[in-house]
């Protein structure tokens, strides 16, 4: 780059590019995902379900459903609400949680809220006619509205909350799954719809000394109210005269740090990577502007904001957010050199520029907010914007203007050890009361340790066995040996920012494939051999696509911990856009013909 192009941009990209790997290569660990510890043994205590009034009482089950669905967050709910549009009457959702709502009952930690816009994150809005309170919506309201769902869906009949599946095997003569589960259950059920949630299982930092800390611990998918005080709100009375530590700046990290700033005597974030913080603009849904939208108007807006996040035009950005702005000034960017014509590598090229512009923006709001220049530096995120879930907050770098609220940068390194009475970072020991761990969930480590039970299909075989080499499926839902099983999460399927457009798409799939088997009268459907290779192999090939951009991003679970090389390319998304993904399913539906399963 010469040097007068680097001052019409205000940055040099070479410099920039180069800061970018010194950055990242600071991070890189050779533990990968072996550098957390598992919340089992004397750790499982963390896990525990603080939220849970009353523990229900009742008599083990060896009924039979038609369709047993795991997991009552919005996978489960939106399969539960498509399989009963298709007129499928006998269902049963099983949920470890004492209600629904998956990870919105789990994540209530004070200022827990969404920032995908919430009238493309809340599903089925039309479907109850129901108009969120803000642009983005709180957790406690997504709570609400994952009850109301399974109210309007008569999913509560017949469910069975606080049950937690331990085991799932196929009985071959019955042509059933049979559901063991922590409550004596061996019920069974014709289908079985697995909505486990990506983001299911909690995980703790692997730091030498954890297990000896003496103070208050919890992590915040368990949030002790009873220790902190306050609600989903804040006003953390409890913490007035404590000394807390919260290791973690990731999204979770940024929505509650304000408010324990805000009530503790003393807070110590500790850093290892800053996160990107860009502006939230949260505002009241304008009533007026709700009701005009024409029907129809919710899978319009999803789909046009899943467009435009992932790289595609639209003639409009109907959410126009900080999700959106950087393909806006991509496009803006084309405009100006009236070039729209560009290759595959101009448009690249192009999209880093776009990329390092919004990431200097991000920057420089670190320094126009936060006083202290060293901290203004330290959290200055060094890495493309997609490299980690971006975040968005008005009030979280102002955290750091607190007379009590220190952060604790460890310069990409995490804290070096935890002692009976504090955190050792940098060499120094910070006493505390209390350590919060922030420390996100398993992503990259195998499906049926993060579902926490194992299934066993035909002649016994497990689904860990069998996704040895990687996972293998047909479109991500389907597992050849594991019949009438339908799986909704991430592998092999279509990622999106906005994740309940997602499962909204594998719900209306899944539940056309149920209703047609029930009403063809067809037991078992299975994917076939050759329909399933050939799904692999065309992920396989796909996952190529990103390989470069996520090999020199900083490390977190978008990218295996850093350990991209090592990424079975089985495992990964569908590489193309989601709604290509989203339209071939669509057309497989059109079809009739269900073509790569077999039905028996
Ligand atoms: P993350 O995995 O994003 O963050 C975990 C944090 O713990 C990171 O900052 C990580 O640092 C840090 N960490 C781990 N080990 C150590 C260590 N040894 N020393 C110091 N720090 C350590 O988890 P979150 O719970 O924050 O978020 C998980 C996901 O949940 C998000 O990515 C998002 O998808 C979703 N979410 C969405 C929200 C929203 O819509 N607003 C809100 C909250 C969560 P490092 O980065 O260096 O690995």
């Amino acid at each position: 780059m010469s040097d007068s192009a680097a001052f019409d941009l205000g940055f040099d990209p070479d410099v920039l590019r180069e800061k970018y790997r010194t950055e990242r290569d600071k991070r890189v660990r050779v533990e990968g995902n072996e550098q957390y510890q598992q919340m089992q043994g004397d750790f499982s205590h963390y896990i525990d379900d603080p939220y849970i009034d009353e523990v229900i009482n009742r008599e083990p089950l060896t009924d039979t459903v038609e369709v047993a669905i795991i997991g009552g967050g919005f996978g489960g709910l939106l399969a539960g609400a498509r399989l009963r549009e298709a007129g499928v009457k006998d269902i049963r959702m099983i949920e470890k949680g004492g209600e629904f709502g998956g990870t919105w009952y789990w994540n209530r930690y004070p200022g827990a809220a969404c920032d995908v816009e919430s009238y493309i994150y809340l599903p089925l809005l039309e479907e109850l006619n129901y108009m969120p309170k803000q642009k983005f919506t709180r957790a406690p309201e997504i709570l609400a509205h994952s009850k109301a769902i399974a109210e309007h869906y008569k999913l509560y009949d017949n469910a069975c909350l606080q049950t937690e599946v331990t085991e799932m095997k196929w009985d071959e003569a019955s042509a059933l799954w049979i559901i063991n589960t922590n409550r004596g259950d061996a019920m069974k059920a014709r289908f079985v719809v697995m909505s486990n949630g990506p983001l299911h299982k909690p995980k703790l930092p692997g730091i030498p000394g954890i297990d000896t800390f003496k103070g208050h611990s919890f992590h915040t998918s368990r949030w002790d109210y009873d220790y902190t005080g306050g609600d989903a709100t804040g006003n953390l009375a409890g913490l007035k005269g404590k000394r807390i530590g919260i290791i973690g700046t990731g999204a979770t990290a940024v929505q509650c740090v304000p408010h324990i700033g805000e009530s503790a005597d003393q807070l110590f974030v500790f850093q290892r990577t800053p996160s990107s913080i860009d502006v939230r603009n949260d505002r009241p849904t304008d009533e007026e502007w709700f009701n005009s939208q024409a029907p129809g108007w919710h899978q319009h807006r999803m789909e046009n904001f899943n467009t435009l996040v992932s790289g595609g035009i639209a003639e409009e950005d109907l959410v126009n957010d900080g999700w959106t702005e950087i393909i806006r000034n991509l496009l803006l960017l084309m405009k100006i050199e009236k070039n729209s014509n560009l290759s595959k590598a101009d448009l690249a090229g192009k999209m880093e520029l776009a990329d390092f512009q919004k990431m200097e923006q991000i920057r420089a709001r670190a320094d126009t907010v936060v006083n202290d220049a060293a901290t203004a530096e330290a959290l200055k995120p060094y890495y493309r914007q997609f490299c980690k879930r971006p975040c968005f907050h008005d009030e979280y770098l102002e955290t750091f203007n607190r007379p009590g609220v220190e952060l604790i940068d460890t310069a990409g390194q995490g804290i070096d050890r935890i002692t009976e009475t504090g955190v050792v970072a940098n060499g120094i020991e910070y006493e505390v009361d209390c350590l919060i761990f922030a420390t996100g969930f398993e992503v990259g480590t195998e499906y049926t340790r993060r579902s926490g039970y194992e299934l066993y299909g035909k002649n016994g075989q497990s689904l860990t066995d069998n996704w040895s080499d990687g996972v293998s499926t047909l479109h991500g839902m389907h597992s050849r040996g594991f019949p009438n099983c339908l799986i909704m999460g991430n592998s092999q399927t279509a990622f999106t920012a906005n994740y309940p457009h997602a499962l909204n798409e594998q719900a209306k799939h899944l539940s056309y494939i149920i209703n047609h088997a029930l009403e063809s009268n067809h037991r078992v459907i299975e994917a076939s051999e050759q329909a399933e290779a050939q799904w692999v192999e065309t992920i396989v090939k796909m996952a190529r696509m990103g390989e470069r951009f996520y090999a020199e991003c900083t490390p977190g679970y978008y990218n295996n911990e850093g350990k991209n090389e090592d990424r079975n390319p089985k495992n990964t998304n569908y590489g193309g856009k989601s709604m290509r993904f989203f339209k071939m399913l669509e057309d497989w539906r059109d079809a009739g013909t269900l073509e790569g399963l077999e039905l028996t």
